[in-house]
């Protein structure tokens, strides 16, 4: 099968269908914009599971998505997109960036979601954007940006609950999105511990990536623990 495109943290086949491509979970993590690396034994199977069952939620709640099946524990088959540039970060929690950005304590709820847009750029390491910068960028109108922040908020609040159901604070997460053959704005990449903050609710536990942002130890096992969760 044709490679189409190696990422970080998957690799994009082509398919029999020009409509269609595989993607393949790898077990390579980077973090810091690539400066630091590591495997982690399971993330690609646990990320490629757990992308299909969020998916296919959101996908039973009337969202645009384009997971079509899961072909194998790290290969999934979704629909070819036309990506848009844009990484789309919705925030329930202060976290990450956005604590060093406000100073304002990690953990603190945010009573009304915040939204926020990056630039798909490695060279540039990911810039935040405002929405004069997308429209400079020519990256999105402003109509599209405000259908993306609607979608955004929508797979929001479907999450949230669904993860809070298994006592799992969402805290923040990551979506990119595109358009598919019939020119459809719909939700491509992944969802997974890569992707979106997740602390245990009993605890505050972290239970994604920042384990390994941080050398907090244990990776593997929080990352087979959401996936137990996920897929209960
Ligand atoms: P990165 O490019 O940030 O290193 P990945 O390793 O996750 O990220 O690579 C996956 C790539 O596939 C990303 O560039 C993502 O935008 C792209 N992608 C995700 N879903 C689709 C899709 N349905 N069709 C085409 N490309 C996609
Ligand atoms: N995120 C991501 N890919 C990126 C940048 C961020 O999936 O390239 C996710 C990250 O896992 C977190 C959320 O987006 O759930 C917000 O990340 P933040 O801006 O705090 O950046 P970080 O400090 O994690 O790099």
């Amino acid at each position: 099968m044709v490679l189409l495109y190696e990422g970080k943290a998957k690799r994009v086949y082509a398919t029999e269908s020009p409509t269609q491509v595989r993607v393949e979970f790898k077990d390579s993590a980077t973090a810091f914009n690539g400066q630091k690396k590591a495997e982690i034994g399971g993330k690609g199977t646990v990320n490629a599971a757990v992308s299909a069952q969020l998916l296919t939620h959101l996908a039973n709640h009337g969202l645009a998505t384009h997971f079509v099946k899961q072909l194998d524990a790290r290969n999934l088959l979704v629909e070819r997109l036309t990506m848009i540039g844009l990484e789309v970060v919705v925030r329930n929690r202060v976290a990450g960036s956005l604590h060093e950005r406000t100073g304002l304590p990690e953990g603190t709820k945010i009573d009304i979601p915040v939204v926020e847009f990056y630039f798909k750029n490695d060279a540039l390491g990911d810039p935040l954007l405002n929405d004069d910068h997308v429209r400079l960028l020519g990256l999105a109108s402003d109509d599209l940006l405000a259908q993306l922040r609607r979608e955004a908020l929508r797979i929001n609040g479907i999450l949230e609950s669904f993860f809070l159901q298994r006592q799992i604070v969402l805290v923040d997460f990551k979506l990119e999105f595109g358009f598919n053959a019939d020119g459809a704005l719909t939700l491509g990449d992944e969802i997974s511990p890569d992707t979106c903050r997740l602390w245990d609710a009993q605890s505050g536990e972290r239970l994604d990536k920042d384990r390994f942002r941080r050398d907090l130890g244990g990776v593997e096992e929080a990352y087979q623990e959401v996936y137990r969760r996920v897929m209960q």
